[in-house]
């Protein structure tokens, strides 16, 4: 269980972050579904026919039936603690609260 803690970032900032974790290739880069929780990564995006730019505000079961679900960090409902710009986007999957995997 995630505990909520909610991260403001600027683009420049959350870019840096995420070359930080997990490097230059994007299809290296993990989020985590703030509502199934699961886990997507870039490789899957590009697997399911996806833009990759999808994985941090769409959930891969927008393009795989049988994994996650449909949510879009665009959507209606603003359930994310994480935002660029004041955009909600998924969490990175390994903050520095997660580095069991
Ligand atoms: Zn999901």
């Amino acid at each position: 269980m995630s505990e909520l803690k909610n991260k403001e970032y600027t683009k420049a900032e959350w870019l840096s972050e995420g070359e930080r974790l997990f490097g230059k290739n994007f299809e290296d880069y993990k989020f985590v579904c703030p509502r199934c929780k699961r886990i997507n990564t870039g490789r899957e995006f590009k697997d399911a026919g996806a833009e990759p730019n999808a994985m941090y505000c769409e959930c891969i079961g927008r393009y795989d039936k049988t994994k996650g679900c449909d949510w879009a960090a665009y959507g209606l409902f603003d359930i994310c603690t994480v935002h660029v710009d004041g955009h909600p986007v998924f969490e990175f999957a390994d903050g520095e609260n997660s580095h069991e995997s």
